[in-house]
């Protein structure tokens, strides 16, 4: 009786051989190391949040309204 062949299969983490059989409990990767740190950089990329500059307590970036009129309000007639 032939024994199956074992069907190995790229792993997606370190593009080494991974053994795709029940076995292998981190299939289709090749070991704990490439399934778990694919799955931390999965989750990282879940639910990462974008940084956002927080300038708003800063005093001279506060624009007050009606303070951009223009100081020559009647024109030269010679
Ligand atoms: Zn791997």
């Amino acid at each position: 009786m032939p024994s199956p062949k074992p069907l190995v299969v790229r792993c997606p983490r370190c593009q080494g051989e991974a053994l795709f059989d029940p076995s292998n409990r981190w299939r289709p990767f090749c070991g704990e190391r490439c399934h778990t740190g694919d799955f931390a950089a999965w989750a990282n990329e879940e639910f990462r949040v974008p940084a956002t500059a927080e300038n708003s307590d800063d005093p001279k970036d506060v624009a007050l309204p009606g303070d951009s009129e223009p100081a020559r309000s009647r024109p030269l007639s010679h």
